[in-house]
């Protein structure tokens, strides 16, 4: 299937696309450079009046547009209007905050003057996964717009209609036409793009593939890049957790966003003493999900994006149970029409085995048993991705063991991994490298220009 909106609850085809020929990208790449000409010289304030523009647009539309996440990836409602009020939230925090974190850094030196300025680069490239189809662009898209940046989204094939809407957005919040497009276009239109002088970075969210795919390209061109790739969080539990709110948090952060978060914790690591009690009551918990139409309140999970999500979970899956893995619950897709696949928990991994270090994309938990701290952060670390991790523990050695040592972009130490934008948002290893969000993030797509005067 090429750019379309195939409901993933039902199979059904609902809209399709054509991509843009040559002829048309050339238009609007012409026109994102004219935009961003005008729009660099722009005020704060002025863009901040726009930004909060977008963020009432996006308010009062909540229902609309999540109805329009939902039909096209799947995600339940509910969790599609709360992604609408996030995005509106990292408008107003960077129209808000913007003009502070791009002030000129003064310095002293032999100058008589010496600063920091903080300049626009140009036109962006943005390529975005179906995941969080609002959020993911919102967040690269605010702080860029801000900082005088024009923006270009290669949204993913599966949800075109959102990308459509996004850019819609900005134009109804008074952006200037240009400054930010949408191109439905494919992947293969990508590492083209790249070599483009209009282009001057680009970002991706998405599987280490794509990522490496377009750095490879950016770096032939000498073009900064940002990369949002996959995770495989581990969430650590030790004997003083407080183990009904580490439960709790334990399905939200497998199950969010039916399982597909980058993320998501993935890998339960818990402590001997506790571990029969935490396997036994998560089952219980993962049991009581409802799975079903995302469109419906009481849905707790609703389908996988995609057929080929849905299969590719599948092999892991069996793969996993071939290498030793004990099915505790779940296992087997579900025999409805769409791409549904219940909650799994899969105990007794091998932990050396190749298929524990890979990312399930879906509603599965991984669950291991350790004796003490030293194996707990031996294992979280093994896999090749490091992108967030969640420990549970009271015990203030512990807590300060995991800070230091666990290789992740993030450590959250009793509670659940999620992005803020008051907080720089990223990781290492194979996870990608730059941040999105806080001021950190603001600072990734600018000219850091140092200027000196006598
Ligand atoms: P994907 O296949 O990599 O797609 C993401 C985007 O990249 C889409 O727009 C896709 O376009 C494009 N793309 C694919 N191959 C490309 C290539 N060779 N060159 C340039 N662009 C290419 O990712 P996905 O499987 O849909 O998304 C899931 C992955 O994203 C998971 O690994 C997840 O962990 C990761 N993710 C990471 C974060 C983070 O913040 N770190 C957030 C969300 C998701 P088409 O749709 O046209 O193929």
């Amino acid at each position: 299937m090429g750019i379309a909106t195939v409901n993933p609850a039902t199979s059904e085809v609902i809209k399709t696309f054509e991509s843009l020929t040559d002829a048309e990208i050339e238009i609007r790449l012409q026109k994102g450079q004219e935009a961003f000409e005008q729009y660099r010289k722009t005020s704060f304030e002025q863009r901040s009046r726009w930004m909060n523009e977008a963020a009432k647009v996006l308010e009062e539309g909540k229902e609309a547009f999540g109805k329009l996440m939902t039909l096209e990836m799947g995600k339940t409602l509910k969790s599609a209007i709360a992604e609408v009020e996030k995005c509106a939230w990292v408008c107003r925090f960077y129209a808000e905050n913007a003009s502070r974190f791009l002030a000129d850094v003064p310095s002293q030196t032999d100058a008589s003057r010496s600063f920091v300025r903080y300049q626009p680069l140009g036109v962006v490239l943005a390529v975005m996964p179906w995941n969080f189809p609002f959020w993911q662009v919102f967040r690269f898209a605010a702080p860029a717009l801000m900082a005088g940046n024009g923006g270009l989204l290669k949204h993913a094939s599966n949800v075109p209609q959102c990308a459509l809407a996004i850019e819609d957005i900005f134009l109804q919040a008074g952006f200037p036409p240009g400054v930010f497009q949408t191109l439905l276009i494919g992947a293969d239109k990508v590492a083209p793009l790249m070599a483009d002088d209009r282009i001057k970075a680009a970002t991706l969210t998405g599987s280490e593939p794509a990522g490496a795919s377009l750095a490879a390209a950016a770096g032939k061109q000498i073009k900064k890049v940002v990369l949002e790739l996959g995770g495989s969080d581990p969430f650590i539990v030790m004997p003083s957790a407080d183990l009904d709110a580490a439960i709790a948090t334990a399905v939200t952060a497998r199950m969010l966003n039916n399982g597909q978060s980058c993320i998501a914790a993935k890998r339960f690591i818990v402590h001997t003493d506790i571990a029969s009690e935490f396997e036994h009551r998560l089952v219980e918990n993962y049991q009581a999900l409802k799975v079903g139409d995302p469109m419906l309140p009481e849905t707790d999970i609703g389908p996988l994006a995609t057929p080929g999500i849905l299969k590719d979970l599948e092999d892991q899956v069996k793969r996993a149970v071939e290498q030793g893995a004990r099915v505790l619950i779940g296992g087997q897709p579900a025999s409805q029409q769409g791409n549904f696949y219940p909650p799994t928990i899969l105990a007794e991994i091998p932990v050396e085995s190749a298929i524990a270090r890979e990312e399930f994309f879906g509603p599965v938990a991984m669950l291991f048993q350790v004796a003490n701290i030293d194996t707990a952060i031996q294992i979280a670390n093994s896999v090749p991705f490091g992108l967030g991790a969640s420990a549970w523990t009271h015990n203030p050695v512990e807590q300060e063991r995991f800070i230091n040592d666990l290789e992740a972009g993030a450590v959250f130490i009793n509670g659940l991994v999620k992005s803020d934008p008051r907080l720089p948002f990223g990781g290492i290893k194979r996870s990608g490298f730059g941040r999105e969000l806080g001021i950190q993030g603001i600072h990734e797509f600018v000219n850091i220009k140092t200027v000196w005067m006598k």
